[in-house]
């Protein structure tokens, strides 16, 4: 049998390989390909680090063989040998998964110094302080990571040698100080580890591949991937990357960069990077010194920066994407030492999705594909209220965009247990490192005084969307006093900022935000995911507002109207109050010949605004005491009518008190008898003495109106069932504003839907009541007035009963909000207040079933309701207007068993239009399977 191979020089790696390659190895061997110039170097495969751990963590047999033979290939290229003192050959060890983790995994640079080596490196350089910072980084990240030696305490000698001879930052440091702080570096992992710093480079080699598959399974790389949810099937293990070492540091005809294809805040085409000249690539992205932006190397390397702007073209050529590279320049010799997509936020995903378009380097499918729908959430975002005119605090870096205000707090772990205390805060570091990962997790954003566009802190903040400020120099953080300053302006811990990442500045307090604008790119984008989505989508509107802002953001009708929030209205409460507590049917038939105008006018307003598109109207739905005040008001109100009566009966009985007052007196007191007439008065003749009896009667109402479980009771159809007046003012109101719509031209698309069916005879006798008034309206306004019957599905019943409902129904509507409820038995309020914060905690329910459809239980009896309901009628049109329509992944789920529409709240339009066509597209990749399959989605899903 052929020994399995594990380790490819980067000209043979496969480059569309990212899962045996990982994503920087499989970019390192492209470049390689494309004649990019890639250091020379090879790639351990993620196979090797799977074994790694299947083998109780120790290096598949033969792979350290391998290594040797590549080894030798990069000498013979290079004409530098590892471990040779005259000649010497330095590698970096980099991690690399399928899916990129900035951050989350390690790195060793350097690898191959030692005591020998180290003098090679000077003769070549004659640079002693240069080879002397290389070796003392090497030590430190090498202890760190392959020997496990607490980096605090490399610190500590670092910043008491810097003290000793007083350098304000690593640069002013001199070859011989860098010589001392290695030595001390030395004695230290002597002290910890218990043995020397190994000193073999070969040993160093093993250990540092090593390390860097361990570094998989590590807490902060394992917290990233349940976090973003990168399941083993997405990336498996990690690859090791041994490249070829380039210097930066090597003096000012040295340096090193990070670049963007495209600018990753905005979107913009224009070439966009950071880079530091003298400098190391670990300089750059920690954001230990603030770089110059790469424009700047125009002037200051003027050949470079022309070649950067040949590789900028050629990658984007070459991988239809936006990409992230970083540089290195040694000597005046430009050197790519890794390229990957570049991640932006959804502002910029849009913008570029758009151009690369018109630019032909991807087609439309591509650019929809480019936008994840919960990214596009990013854009739904708030900014700095315009009309806000209060000034910032300081001003710094635009590293992600966005605003958000919290309350200050210096370090990752209060953060986080702020935030789990439902606090929002503002993280504020003078810079971030991947181990702050959870403090990034809790924060509504970050401010950092260090770094810059490209520091660790701007990556991951525009990553998850969050907005964040960088490189706020003169913001003087103090982690240890828990506080920063700003000139006089102290932010102690706990006071409330707000960053404003769009324009890179700090306000104090809690400014004013309000919601983003929907860009015309954004625009473009959502109609050709509307060519590509085959499922309709529709909007939950309840006023002709609503329904102006739903049409401009694409709905293809309204799903669901509830008629109950037109109730609510100020000028309606009343009178809906006088139909509910009228003592008699006449009185009763009074308040609702008011109420009928109003909702005819309301559903006419809403039909002109919807015209040519579907309507779908739902009965009136909640218990009628939701209208009514609470008995705990009322009994309040009433106390307090009843004292005031008394009140008056005392100055009733002062009055009489008065006329035994000594006439002399009596004079001087003429003013106050009147005014006690006058409120005798009052109380005789314009007390409402109606008042007091009112309210009690009202609370009597209340009283017999109570419910044990309201949510379970005389609500839906068969409150409208009990109390036929209300459907029928409520039908008669929606099917004369069609005919008068229609009689004006207009083209009328009326759905009258039932809410809380639960058998076949309630839908029926509604249904009956409809076409008795529909005739009635025809023969009134004489058209004839098209319209369709559906009932919602929300209960468990009318699942199981939906082949005889599809008899009277023309559609159906999930309401899985209250499906969700029926089917845990969970009351929402009662679940989210109480328990499921515990259970998705502890994973008993992996999500909120009310944000997240929960398909195995919920989706089930979907498929059942879909499945029975189209037996009885094919083209049964069924859709979903519970809070799920507006979440991608349950988009995708309505997609596949073969819902007609979602229908979802007016911001989450854009959403639901691009997760239905990202569905779609699914599908064409056959991700999913062409033909209804009783056991899809879950065999592909979970
Ligand atoms: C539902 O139950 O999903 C629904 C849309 O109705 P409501 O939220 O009004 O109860
Ligand atoms: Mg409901």
């Amino acid at each position: 049998m052929k020994s399995p191979k594990y380790v490819y020089p980067f000209k043979e790696a496969d480059g569309s390989n990212k899962k045996l390659f990982g994503g920087k190895g499989a970019g390192l061997a492209e470049m390689t390909r494309m004649g990019l110039p890639v250091p020379s170097g090879f790639i351990v495969t993620t196979e090797a680090c799977l074994l790694y751990f299947e083998n109780k963590r120790r290096l598949p047999n033969g792979l350290m063989e391998e290594v040797q033979l590549n080894l030798k290939r990069v000498e013979e290229k290079t004409g530098k040998v590892f471990g040779n003192p005259q000649n010497p050959l330095f590698f970096s060890v980099r991690s690399g998964a399928a899916i990129s983790m900035p951050g989350m995994m390690d790195t060793i640079l350097n690898l191959g110094l030692n005591e020998e080596t180290i003098e090679g490196l000077i003769q070549i350089t004659s640079d002693g302080r240069f080879a002397y910072d290389a070796y003392r980084r090497f030590i430190q990240l090498f202890g760190k990571i392959a020997l496990s030696v607490d980096e605090k305490e490399f610190d500590q000698i670092l910043s008491r040698m810097k003290e000793k001879v007083k350098a304000v930052d690593d640069t002013a440091l001199d070859g011989d100080t860098l010589k001392d702080i290695c030595k001390q570096y030395l004695r230290l992992i002597k002290k910890r580890t218990g043995t020397p710093f190994p000193e073999d480079p070969m040993v160093q080699l093993r250990l540092a591949i090593e390390a860097v598959f361990k570094s998989w399974m590590g807490k902060r790389a394992v917290d990233y991937r349940k976090e973003f949810n990168i399941t083993a099937d997405m990336a498996d293990g990690t690859a090791v990357n041994i490249c070829t070492m380039v210097f930066g540091n090597m003096g000012f005809d040295s340096a090193t960069g990070v670049a963007f294809t495209r600018d990753p805040g905005t979107g913009e085409n224009l070439f966009y990077g950071e880079y530091l000249v003298n400098a190391q690539g670990e300089d750059v992205v920690a954001g230990i010194r603030t770089p110059k932006p790469i424009q700047e190397m125009k002037r200051e390397m003027p050949r470079i920066y022309r070649e950067l702007e040949r590789v900028r073209k050629t990658l984007e050529g070459h991988f239809h994407e936006v990409q992230d590279f970083e540089f290195t320049v040694e000597k005046g010799v430009l050197y790519i030492l890794q390229t990957r997509n570049g991640r932006m936020n959804a502002q910029a995903i849009v913008r570029t999705s758009v151009e690369m378009v018109d630019e032909k380097l991807i087609n439309e499918e591509k650019a929809v594909q480019r936008l994840n729908p919960r990214d596009l959430e990013q854009l739904l975002h708030r900014r700095i209220d315009p009309n806000f005119k209060g000034k910032p605090i300081c001003a710094a870096l635009p590293a992600s965009p966005g605003a958000a205000s919290g309350k200050a707090t210096f370090d990752a772990d209060e953060a986080e247990r702020l935030g789990k205390l439902g606090h929002k805060v503002i993280l504020v570091r003078e810079e971030t490192k991947p181990e702050d990962i959870h403090g990034f997790f809790a924060a509504q954003g970050i401010l950092t005084s260090r770094g810059g566009k490209t520091s660790h802190a701007a990556v991951v903040a525009r990553g998850m969307g969050k907005p964040c400020v960088s490189g706020c120099e003169e913001l003087h953080i103090d982690p240890k006093g828990r506080e920063a300053a700003f000139k006089n302006i102290h932010i102690k811990e706990g006071d409330f900022i707000t960053i404003d990442g769009s324009r890179g500045e700090v306000y104090m307090g809690e400014v004013p935000t309000v919601d983003a604008e929907i860009s015309n790119d954004l625009l473009t984008l959502l109609s050709w995911a509307d060519k590509i989505r085959t499922m309709g989508v529709r909007a939950n509107v309840d006023t002709p507002e609503d329904a102006i802002r739903a049409r401009k953001l694409g709905a293809e009708g309204i799903g669901l109207c509830r008629t109950e929030r037109m109730f609510n209205a100020v000028d309606r409460l009343p009178i809906v109050r006088e139909m509910i507590l009228a003592g008699s049917k006449e009185k009763r038939a009074e308040a609702i010949a008011k109420l009928l105008p109003l909702q005819k006018d309301d559903f006419k307003k809403i039909f002109k605004e919807m015209e040519g598109l579907p309507v779908t109207i739902r009965l009136l739905d909640p218990p009628l005491h939701e209208f009514l005040p609470s008995a705990e008001e009322l009994s309040s109100e009433l106390l307090t009518l009843k004292e005031a009566e008394s009140a008056l009966s005392s100055i009733e009985h002062m009055n009489k008190a008065l006329k035994y007052v000594e006439p002399d007196f009596r004079e001087s007191l003429r003013p106050l008898e009147h005014m006690v007439s006058d409120i005798i008065e009052i109380k005789k003749n314009k007390l409402d003495k109606k008042l007091i009896r009112k309210q009690e009667d009202i609370l009597r109402k209340v009283k017999e109106m109570m419910e044990v479980n309201p949510m379970l009771g005389h609500r839906g159809v068969r409150l409208g069932i009990t109390y036929p007046e209300i459907y029928r003012m409520q039908i008669q109101a929606i099917l004369e504003a069609a005919a008068e719509s229609t009689k004006e031209g207009l083209d009328i698309q009326a759905e009258i839907m039932v809410p809380q069916v639960c058998t076949a005879q309630e839908l029926k006798w509604v249904y009956q009541l409809v076409k008795k008034i529909q005739k009635e309206v025809e023969n009134q306004y004489g058209v004839g007035i098209p319209f369709k019957f559906g009932t919602m599905i929300e209960v468990v019943r009318a699942c199981m009963r939906a082949g005889r409902l599809a008899e009277v129904a023309d559609f159906f509507s999930f309401g899985t909000n209250d499906l969700t409820q029926a089917t845990f038995s969970f009351s929402r309020e009662d679940a989210e207040n109480k328990f499921l914060p515990l259970y998705n905690e502890r994973k008993i329910l992996q999500d909120n079933p009310f944000e997240v459809l929960d398909v195995k239980g919920v989706g089930r009896l979907m498929m059942i309701t879909i499945e029975w309901g189209r037996r009885t009628k094919p083209d049964l049109k069924i859709g979903i207007c519970g809070e799920h329509g507006g979440h991608p992944e349950s988009v995708e789920f309505c997609h596949i068993i073969g819902l007609s529409y979602v229908s979802c709240s007016v911001p989450r339009l854009p959403i639901a239009r691009l997760a239905a066509a990202h569905a779609k597209l699914k599908e064409k990749e056959k991700k999913v399977p062409e033909k209804y399959d009783p056991d899809y989605p879950f065999s592909v899903l979970f």
